[in-house]
């Protein structure tokens, strides 16, 4: 068998109806033997009270002579009568002539106790046994026991006879179980398969409650993807959008240079113009990137790290950063501290400095002249570690504080592209948090500035 043949599902119309149909010939064979039981006990109750009322009519008046019992027998019955003395010696029996002491017989002594006794023994004859009723006597010749034993069939002799009988019926039980466990099968079956046939509605037509966690798993997987296919829509789109415009700034500078039509004096301009441009696309292309490469990560292992986590100095981490940000902050006019306490985060060393660059750098250009911004870390009382920037710029628009991390949301689009914003870099940030399972926290006012809080988890 091929791997592909082992691992194929099976039919559970066929597994349904073999299931039932091993049900169905357990059932009959249970009933089958009960039936048999029963019945062997019935016949039993009947034989006994068929041979107790022969004793009875037989010794009705009989004076404990032997010799005059067989006169009292009844003739042509394939019946043994026994009489046997109180000390067990046979008296007589119809059958066999030589007999030894029955005092050892338990349908005798039960006889002699109780006034009444049977048993039953192995029988010569294959499938038969012989049934024994004894009853006790009190004659004037004292006390004796009268035997009557008859051959009668035993369990398997029943279903022996019955057997052919037998067959016929379970053939037929089987075969009307085998139609209906078919017709239950279909039955059961088709709303599976109609639930298959509409998966935009399966959680609404699930027939079976077993199945509502499937249901809801295929329903949310449906929503994500479809989630997934419009954003990677959205995206490509922004994207392109998002190119289009240099290139077609840059085009345009460059026609103007190969035409001749720039004046001399404007060509450095022109110049720097397309550098700007080049510039910002670069920047785009590299924020695409990194968030590609993030998405693909967490795709490829949904439920493990997809980058290499090791211990991280947040402390180190936020003094190069501010480090690293001077320049800028210089030349908005903006004054940039930081107040770095020890923190350690499990984490990518390079990903949690593009986390706080990012933040660093919005804090820088959404800010006026004068302005301020802090980077702050620590360990809270709670054991977390937490990194904090925060700056007294213009502030995020209440309506907006929901979006910002969604991505190319600009709040306000040619402020983020004069400052050489691509509207990825918050969402770089979630995406990185997230990968850290840690939470963001964004307070913001128009006016009065932003803090924004990334809180990890304990190491
Ligand atoms: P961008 O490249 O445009 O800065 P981001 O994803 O980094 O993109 O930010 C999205 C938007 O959120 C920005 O365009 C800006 O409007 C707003 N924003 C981000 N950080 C701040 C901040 N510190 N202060 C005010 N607005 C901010």
């Amino acid at each position: 068998m091929t791997d592909a043949g082992k691992n194929a599902p099976q039919s559970m119309r066929r597994r349904y109806r073999s299931a039932m149909m091993w049900v169905n010939a357990l059932c009959v064979a249970l009933t089958f033997l009960l039936c048999t039981v029963l019945y062997r006990q019935i016949c039993a109750r009947r034989v006994d009270s068929y041979l107790q009322s022969i004793g009875c009519a037989v010794t009705a008046g009989f004076d404990g002579d032997a010799a005059a019992l067989p006169a009292r027998l009844p003739q042509n019955q394939p019946l043994r009568f026994t009489l046997i003395a109180q000390d067990g010696t046979v008296l007589y029996d119809n059958v066999s002539q030589q007999l030894p002491n029955h005092a050892d017989r338990p349908e005798f002594k039960d006889a002699l106790q109780n006034g009444t006794g049977t048993a039953t023994r192995t029988s010569a004859t294959l499938g038969r046994e012989s049934r024994y009723f004894a009853l006790r006597l009190d004659t004037p010749n004292g006390v004796q026991v009268l035997r009557v034993g008859q051959d009668v069939a035993n369990i398997w002799g029943i279903s022996l006879n019955s057997l052919p009988l037998i067959g016929l019926a379970l053939l037929l039980i089987l075969a009307g179980a085998a139609i209906i466990s078919r017709a239950l099968t279909l039955r059961l079956v088709r709303p599976i398969t109609r639930m298959a046939e509409n998966l935009d509605t399966i959680e609404a037509n699930v027939p079976y409650e077993e199945l509502i966690p499937l249901a809801r798993t295929v329903q949310s997987d449906r929503k994500l993807r479809e989630g997934n296919e419009t954003m990677r829509r959205e995206f490509t789109a922004n994207v392109s959008h998002e190119l289009k415009t240099p290139l077609t700034s840059i085009s345009g500078y460059a026609e103007l240079i190969e035409s001749g039509m720039a004046k001399p004096e404007d060509i450095p301009m022109f110049g720097a113009r397309i550098h700007k441009e080049a510039l910002r696309m670069i920047a785009l292309v590299s924020d695409i990137l990194q968030l590609s490469e993030l998405d693909s990560n967490q795709a490829a292992h949904p439920n493990e790290q997809p980058v290499e986590m090791q211990p991280v100095d947040l402390a180190a981490l936020v003094k190069e950063t501010a480090q690293a940000m001077t320049v800028n902050a210089r030349r908005a006019y903006i004054t940039l501290q930081y107040d770095a306490k020890p923190a350690t985060v499990r984490g990518s060393r390079d990903l949690l400095g593009e986390l706080a660059t990012n933040l660093c750098d919005n804090a820088i250009r959404y800010n006026q002249p004068g302005g301020h911004v802090e980077l702050r870390c620590g360990t809270g009382a709670d054991g977390c570690p937490y990194l904090i920037v925060e700056d007294n710029g213009i502030g995020i628009p209440q309506d907006s504080q929901g979006r910002v991390f969604e991505r190319f949301y600009r709040v306000d689009k040619s402020r983020s592209k004069a400052t050489g914003g691509t509207g990825l870099g918050l969402a770089i940030v979630k995406h990185i948090a997230l990968l850290h399972d840690a939470r963001i926290d964004l307070q913001s006012q128009v006016g009065t500035g932003t803090t924004i809080r990334v809180t990890f988890p304990k190491m």
